[in-house]
């Protein structure tokens, strides 16, 4: 029997840019929340760099680099009340951190000096970065986007280049105002794989998860064609002694078919919000940042999540905040107090195809895919029967295919089958694992169905 081979890929999961991480997080100017950082207007004027259309040679030739930027623009703009205008530009070079900018919000590819600054040392592997400059009142006056000169793109899927027009749906993510999210299938998780990784295309970003959508909609709500009336949740999150906890990812699933809908990192006074749902039933559950690199993506960071790793919330066992029913105009309210019992689940890792990552798998419906999972505690003999569930109609895991498997002495991997439904609405899946001592886990929109349309 073969057995298939597990690399550790960590490090071709690359981090996307600088801004924090958070399940759909927005920009605020402080950890209270008291400013979002948003455009002022629903109109956006962005500047084309020639640059663009002469692309340099980190492009491989005969990338069609406005139809992916266009492409990546639209997403946005059909996901939120957002128009964009697009001008051209002149200009190669983004605004120079620190200043207050030249007013010119510029999108360039080009290898000037100012271009290349941001991706000295620590992020010399992002594959682009955005700038956003903006007042006290959080009103955005600025954003420039940049790629890596350094690094290589392509929009064919050519293994070990980015993809184009993944890169720019995530950086204009960051250019409206969001975020990172925890969310692993979401386009806002702070790292980007290769195209290769899993011996696949890495474009699954090109496409907004439920959780970018609430996102920007929370910003800049729905297209007015297409808003109807909405609900919310929100609440707050506590320790086992009642204070409150900073870098809780809260987030919600639907209860008719299990995608997830959308989450939110609680600000330093405990308080979570998800806003822009839809009438209908969801479950709601909390969890601890995942591991030291997405604590350190998040702590570096100015604004709201400044100052998160010293504040240390410190790991806590996922909990399952039970069943809740949200209505139209109305915001439910939720709040949690945490076990004080230390977790010692934490399934970190998703693969397939020889590959174990941070970067969702996507998942072909008719398909059974075998699918590997890393992190503490993830021992058969510490599991519980049938360990492993998700939770949607529409994804069936075999139990007994659940299977440990041998690598190395720090990572405990196994691995399980999973039959998806031919009918499987786009979107992103979680995967549960529970220990024999009743502990819960779970990978967060680990598991992902691409589609050309995720609106509900
Ligand atoms: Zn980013």
């Amino acid at each position: 029997m073969r057995r298939p081979l597990v690399m550790l890929m960590l490090l071709a999961s690359l981090i996307w840019s600088a801004a924090p991480v958070r399940p759909y997080a927005l920009q605020f100017t402080d950890s209270s929340g008291r400013a979002q950082i948003k455009w002022p207007t629903h109109t956006i004027t962005l500047a084309f760099s020639s640059s663009l259309s002469a692309p340099p040679s980190n492009i491989k030739s005969g990338s069609d680099v406005i139809g992916a930027l266009r492409r990546a623009l639209a997403s946005w703009s059909e996901a939120a009340d957002i128009e964009f205008v697009e001008t051209t530009s002149k200009e190669q070079s983004i605004s120079a951190a620190g200043t207050s900018g030249d007013g010119i919000s510029l999108i360039s590819i080009a290898a000037t000096p100012e271009n290349i600054a941001p991706f000295v040392g620590a992020a010399s592997e992002m594959s682009g970065r955005t700038r956003v400059f903006y007042n006290r009142s959080g009103n955005i006056t600025e954003a420039d986007i940049v790629l890596n000169p350094y690094q290589q793109f392509s929009t064919d899927g050519t293994p070990g280049t980015y993809d184009l027009e993944a890169t720019f749906t995530h950086e204009l993510g960051h250019l409206l105002g969001l975020e990172h999210s925890s969310a692993v299938g979401a386009t806002m998780q702070p790292r980007q794989g290769r195209n290769g990784i899993y011996s696949l295309p890495a474009i699954t970003p090109r496409t907004l998860s439920q959780d970018d959508l609430a996102g920007v909609r929370a910003i800049y709500g729905m297209r007015p064609e297409e808003a109807r009336a909405r609900g919310s949740v929100t609440g707050t999150i506590t320790n086992h002694a009642g204070s409150p906890v900073f870098g809780a990812s809260v987030w919600a699933e639907e209860a008719a078919t299990g995608r997830l809908a959308a989450s939110s990192i609680t600000l330093s006074n405990g308080n979570y919000q998800l806003e822009n749902l839809s009438p209908g039933k969801y479950y709601l559950k909390v969890e601890a940042l995942d591991g030291p690199v997405l604590v350190a993506e998040i702590a570096s960071q100015r604004g709201a999540y400044a100052g998160l790793a010293t504040a240390n919330s410190g790991s806590f066992r996922t909990e399952e905040l039970g069943e809740l029913n949200v209505t139209a105009e109305r915001t439910v309210r939720r709040n949690a107090q945490l076990s004080e019992k230390p977790a010692q689940l934490n399934p970190a890792l998703i693969g397939f195809n020889g590959q174990l990552s941070t970067i969702a798998v996507p998942l072909t419906p008719g398909r059974i895919h075998t699918i590997y999972l890393g992190g503490d505690g993830l021992n058969l003999k510490q599991l519980a029967e049938g360990a492993v569930t998700i939770s949607s109609p529409f994804l069936n895991v075999n139990p007994s295919s659940i299977t440990q498997q041998q690598f190395g002495a720090n990572l405990s991997v196994i691995s399980f089958d999973v039959a998806v439904s031919e009918n499987t609405p786009a979107g992103d899946y979680s995967v549960r694992v529970q220990s024999a001592t009743g502990e819960v886990a779970y990978v967060v929109g680990g598991l992902t169905v691409d589609g050309a349309n995720v609106n509900p």
